[in-house]
């Protein structure tokens, strides 16, 4: 039997194995594409025989390169449209991060120098949940949820390495490390890059079109995919990847220097605002001595002067009009302003007039603060100390929502476990960054 057959037989073997809804992890690169594929045409062959639903989901960080996030958002919409013809019981959905999580809404509003390999606080609240959020809802629902991943053993030893290392179900399924009862499947783990090419670009999708687009992204940028991210064990996508267009964790954006250097010269002002923002997050000048807590530690700097936020947000608008992208939303400034009133503009107008002045009308952001109010809590508690947000975040959620009493038979043994694991994936996480 091919690769192709193989991996046909096994996807459709596990789809009328039970009623678990599925959830495939789509981040529009080729891995996930290929495997979108897989599952359209196994849904399509099976006709009405496909009963059980399937959940295409996506994340958009709202700081995607724009030509990435045009694509993405096009094909979301070719595969939902034609989903709904045929009556296919598969759902494309779009998730982003709420304006508290999103890049903008840390940086201008909450003052967050510009993430580093060191203080990666992107990668959880903008891609992990959303994500999370979204597989929560339909697992509270259904129990249970079969999440499908498009990672594959070729992509790197490291990744190799771990999926070596874990334990499967008889139906090749394991327990997702981080959300309580997802079950992972890795239907195209043993496919290598030319596999992948191959099939693709000899076999357009059900929903139309080609995938010749797709191929010329990755050609223009010379790079990977950066991943659907669900949790902090994996590398980062930063890198030469298509990744955040404001992502500083990398030294150079090799990705978006591919596309500048094919012709797409209107991403120039784009990259030289992302190197920007690396220069001005070391600026001890630009910085408040204390940090968010209003505690000062030695050798560490605080967020950015409310003056330079606004500064930020004044040259962030002026690149929209250059480049005629919308690159912050309204609901962004609308939280931006909240936040700056709530911590220093008395006006309680800067964010909005300047927004104005650009020709921009926000809408003032109703959402609640909860997010806000947690995360400053956490780095309260953790500020002045070498620990990792992330990791001290990951405990309390094993505590609160898996383990919340060790009475019952195994609980503790189950719950000392988890905590190694959690370390253990704390610092891999950090060796990966
Ligand atoms: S691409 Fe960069 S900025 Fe975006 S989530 Fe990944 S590490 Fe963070």
């Amino acid at each position: 039997m091919s690769l192709v057959e193989q991996t046909r037989a096994a996807l459709r073997a596990l789809y009328v194995r039970d009623n678990r809804p599925w959830v495939v992890a789509f981040s529009g690169g080729k891995d996930s594409t290929l495997l979108a594929q897989l599952v359209g045409e196994m849904m399509l062959e099976m006709g009405s025989a496909a009963r059980k639903q399937v959940y295409l989901i996506s994340t958009d960080t709202r700081v995607e390169a724009p030509n990435i996030e045009e694509y993405l958002a096009r094909t979301m919409v070719q595969i939902g449209t034609y989903a709904d013809h045929s009556g296919m019981p598969l759902q494309a959905e779009l998730v982003r991060p709420e304006p508290p999580e999103s890049f903008w809404g840390q940086l201008i509003g909450k003052g967050y120098p510009s993430p580093t390999r060191w203080f990666r606080w992107c990668t959880s609240k903008m891609k992990i949940r959303p994500m999370r959020r979204r597989i929560d809802e339909i697992t509270a629902r259904s129990g249970s949820v079969i999440l499908l991943l498009g990672t594959r053993r070729a992509e790197s030893p490291e990744r190799a390495k771990r999926m070596m290392g874990r334990e499967l179900t008889d139906a090749g399924l394991n327990p997702h490390d981080e959300i309580p009862n997802a079950l992972v499947a890795t239907p195209i783990v043993a496919w290598n890059t030319d596999a992948v090419w191959e099939y693709l670009l000899t076999n357009p999708p059900p929903w139309g079109g080609d995938h010749r687009f797709l191929y010329n992204l990755y050609r223009q940028a010379e790079g990977g995919e950066c991943p659907v991210i669900l949790d902090l064990g994996q590398p980062s996508c930063g890198g030469s990847r298509f990744g955040c267009w404001t992502c500083t964790v990398v030294k150079l954006d090799k990705s978006m220097e591919g596309f500048i250097d094919s012709g797409e010269e209107w991403m120039r002002p784009l990259n030289e605002f992302r190197n920007w923002l690396k220069v001005v997050r070391e600026e001890r000048d630009w910085r408040q001595d204390k940090l968010r807590n209003g505690i000062k530690v030695e050798g560490q700097k605080g967020p950015f002067k409310p003056g330079k936020r606004l500064a930020i947000l004044e040259k962030l608008l002026h690149l929209e009009n250059i480049c005629k992208k919308s690159l912050i939303n309204d609901e962004e400034l609308g939280y931006i302003q909240q936040v700056w009133s709530r911590e220093f503009d008395l006006s309680g107008r800067s964010a909005l007039d300047l927004a104005l002045r650009f020709g921009r009308h926000p809408i003032c952001w109703e959402g609640s603060m909860s997010l806000d109010v947690q995360d400053d809590l956490l780095e309260e508690l953790v500020a002045g100390s070498d620990l990792d947000p992330e990791l001290v975040r990951g405990l309390l959620r094993l505590a609160h929502d898996r383990y919340p009493n060790l009475d019952g038979y195994g609980m503790k043994t189950g719950f000392e476990r988890e905590i190694r694991a959690t370390i253990e994936r704390a610092i891999t996480n950090m060796e990966n960054a």
